[in-house]
């Protein structure tokens, strides 16, 4: 029976360059669309920018735009990402859209005459200067325990010690520094609390299908809570100025970011079906259609309570399946704002690294749990070399040329009899691997199609075509053995085609047939059937690629190669924020489209006088130079340097200097850098660094 399905990924923030958990949640998704596709299923694929909120209307004001330009600006730059790991959305499309605001206002109302909805005055800090309601990531002050300076408004960094931002001694808002008063404003909530959606939770919850296990438990652990764990009602609602969809007849008042931002998953879906000719609310309202999303697990708490409540209660489709992953680390580390280490997809791709390398290597790792998912380089070129190339091209490569050379293109007859001993049937085969697929256990998939390679390779090994080749005496036999091989090899490419698009439809031109769907590979070619000549199909990682991903030597014109870290907190998204994407091809600023910032944003700049007490070089690297330095009570701090060039290391020692002192720390491939001193360039070769006048000590601050 051919299956309805409309498939969603998390909606990544639009304040931000994708990352390499994206890039894992999206090959995840488009993985198993793919297969979907290949079993003849109609299938929808859409994703969305997540557009509103306070970071982004701070960000685009620190740039000088209009919130619009800034997720505009981003929304340009994800095709190059998409299309780039061969992730075939259906439909890319934003929360900030007529079709976002019509459907939210629609939802809010239903839930509204379901008496759901209600308003309630709160106290809340406000910062008289910007006129603005503060988030508490928008306040510090001294921890009330231990007193430390600078610490957030939910935790102190320092003692460990938890509380309210209203126990913050000396607060100040991070916009402007201000003082915060306490103000109180009408704010609207959603009647979770409420024992129709309590009850209707709780059976959504033991429905199977919806939910993988753990996440189930997980969620209903908070459905159950009590005291200060039970489930409270949902403050949906934010004051003006807001970046947002406007909360009918509620003047001033908009949508929470997170109410507005699952729904873009339909207004998406809206936009395509409108393009399409599609009826969208009759497929939605369908019985028979399946409405899955692919999200991480920092979002599990909104997407399995709120979002089922939300539709259900605005008479709308439920989800039919919410499928949570992992994070993916980098050989073994979190990916982290402050620490700054991961992978750029977009170096990635610029270094010249195959795509399919990663979905390959990605997919292997994959099963249907929450589980981390790692990178490690050298088992990610160990993997792809062995498997790719050693096991699975490896056998076209080894039996193509003899049906070329010596049979003029044409296949002899496989006889559907003839299948390898101490394996399942070729329709057995088939047809586990798919069931792996259709329940994501892609680790499954990928191992049990590298089994079947290695035993068709020991096949290979055993008979030895070349041997026989060169002895001339069975040509008929030889011909009859590569035509096998060569099925074997098509039967895989349709295994591992929803991982490998692009070697399928290689695979299709070179035996000159169609690999579209799992069936394809039921049968083997007729004999007689024409292939081409065997050309190559994908070549080995090798390891100065991987040096160049990971490399930390790519921008001369930076005195350090870190990039500054933006200082706006990102909104939750699918995974763990982001490094910055590298600054590419950036010469010196010419001054003249250079915006102007304020004070407040000069001053988030910790600059102090830094006293070099050793340099020296670094093994392997052709521009660094390894400083240490030692800035006064904030300790010794290590940094690397792009000023090999100009300077000899010895010269150095001794000397005072200028660094950022609180530029977050970025692992290189060589250390850790925890800062950046500073140094000027022109358009002449020469690179100076800064000296203070006499009298400086090291720790003195620069402003
Ligand atoms: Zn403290």
């Amino acid at each position: 029976m051919t299956r309805k399905i409309f498939v969603t990924t998390a909606l990544p923030y639009a304040n931000g360059s994708f990352h390499i958990g994206h890039i894992m949640e999206y090959i995840q998704a488009d993985i198993w669309v793919r297969f979907q596709r290949m079993q003849g299923h109609e299938l929808h694929f859409v994703g969305a920018d997540d557009a509103h909120g306070a970071p982004i209307m701070l960000k685009a004001e620190a740039e000088g735009i209009t919130p619009e330009q800034l997720v505009a600006r981003i929304g340009a730059e994800r095709k190059q990402y998409l299309d780039g790991f061969h992730i075939a959305f259906d439909n890319w499309h934003s929360t900030h859209s007529p079709e976002n605001t019509e459907l939210s206002q629609d939802i809010y109302r239903q839930l509204k005459a379901a008496g759901l909805i209600y308003t309630k005055s709160i106290e809340q800090f406000y910062d008289p200067v910007k006129q603005m309601f503060l988030a508490d990531r928008y306040i510090k002050g001294e921890c009330p325990k231990c007193g430390a300076k600078d610490q957030y408004g939910d935790a102190c960094e320092v003692c460990g010690s938890v509380y309210a931002p209203t126990d913050l001694k000396n607060p100040y808002s991070t916009l402007t520094g201000a003082t915060p008063v306490m103000k109180s404003s009408e704010h609207y909530f959603f009647k979770l609390s409420d024992e129709r959606c309590r009850d209707f939770l709780k059976k959504w919850l033991d429905e199977a299908g919806h939910l993988q296990p753990q996440v189930a438990n997980k969620a209903r652990e908070w459905l159950t809570g009590e005291g200060d764990k039970a489930l409270g009602d949902w403050d949906i609602s934010r004051d003006a100025p807001y970046f947002g969809i406007p909360i009918p007849d509620a003047p001033g008042k908009y949508f929470y970011v997170w109410l507005d931002a699952p729904v873009g998953y339909l207004a998406s879906f809206k936009n395509y079906c409108a393009k399409k000719g599609i009826d969208f609310d009759a497929f939605l309202a369908d019985p028979s259609t399946e409405q899955i999303h692919f999200i991480g697990k920092d979002i599990i708490y909104f997407h399995t309570l709120f979002w089922p409540a939300m539709l259900h209660f605005a008479q709308k489709k439920t989800p039919n399946q919410i499928n949570v992953h992992g994070f993916i680390t980098v050989s073994g580390e979190k990916m982290s704002k402050s620490r700054g280490t991961g992978i750029d997809p977009l170096r990635y791709l610029e270094v010249g690294m195959n795509p399919e390398w990663l979905r390959y290597y990605i997919a292997a790792k994959l099963n249907a749990s929450v589980e981390d998912i790692d990178f490690n380089p050298d088992d990610f070129m160990a993997r792809v070399n062995s498997d790719l190339i050693g096991k699975y091209v490896n056998i076209a490569s080894r039996s193509a040329k003899f049906v070329t050379e010596k049979f003029g293109g044409k296949l002899a007859e496989v006889k559907p009899i003839q299948w390898l001993g101490g394996l399942p049937s070729r329709a057995d085969l088939i047809s586990r691997i798919a069931e792996q697929y259709d329940s994501r256990e892609f680790g499954k998939a990928i191992r049990d199609s590298m089994q079947f390679a290695d035993k068709v390779n020991q096949y290979v090994d055993v008979v030895k075509p070349w041997a026989m080749a060169k002895a001339g005496d069975n040509d008929d036999r030889l011909h009859e053995l590569c035509s096998e091989f060569l099925d074997y090899f098509r039967v895989l490419t349709v295994l591992l085609a929803p991982v490998l698009p692009q070697v399928r439809d290689k695979v299709e031109k070179f035996l000159n047939c169609s690999l579209r769907t799992f069936d394809d590979a039921l049968q083997p070619l007729p004999a007689g059937h024409q292939i081409s000549a065997y050309t190559h199909l994908m070549t080995r990682v090798e390891e100065k690629q991987l040096d160049a991903l990971l490399d930390i030597e790519k921008e001369p014109a930076k005195v350090t190669n870190s990039t500054p870290h933006p200082a706006t907190p990102a909104k939750s998204g699918v995974t763990p924020p982001s490094q910055p994407s590298p600054v590419k091809g950036e010469g010196v600023s010419s001054g003249a489209d250079t915006p102007t910032i304020s004070i407040d944003d000069f001053s988030k700049i910790d600059l102090r006088i830094a006293k070099i007490v050793n340099a020296e070089h670094v093994e392997g690297a052709d521009k660094l130079l390894r400083l240490t330095l030692d800035v006064g009570a904030l300790g010794t701090k290590q940094v690397f340097a792009g000023i090999k060039s100009a300077y000899d290391p010895a010269t150095l020692v001794g000397r005072l200097t200028v660094m950022v002192a609180n530029l977050a720390p970025r692992k290189m491939k060589f250390g850790m850098s925890e800062g950046m001193v500073l140094a000027a360039s022109g358009e002449a070769p020469g690179l100076f660094i800064l000296s203070p006048d006499a009298g400086a000590q090291p720790g003195m601050k620069v402003k």
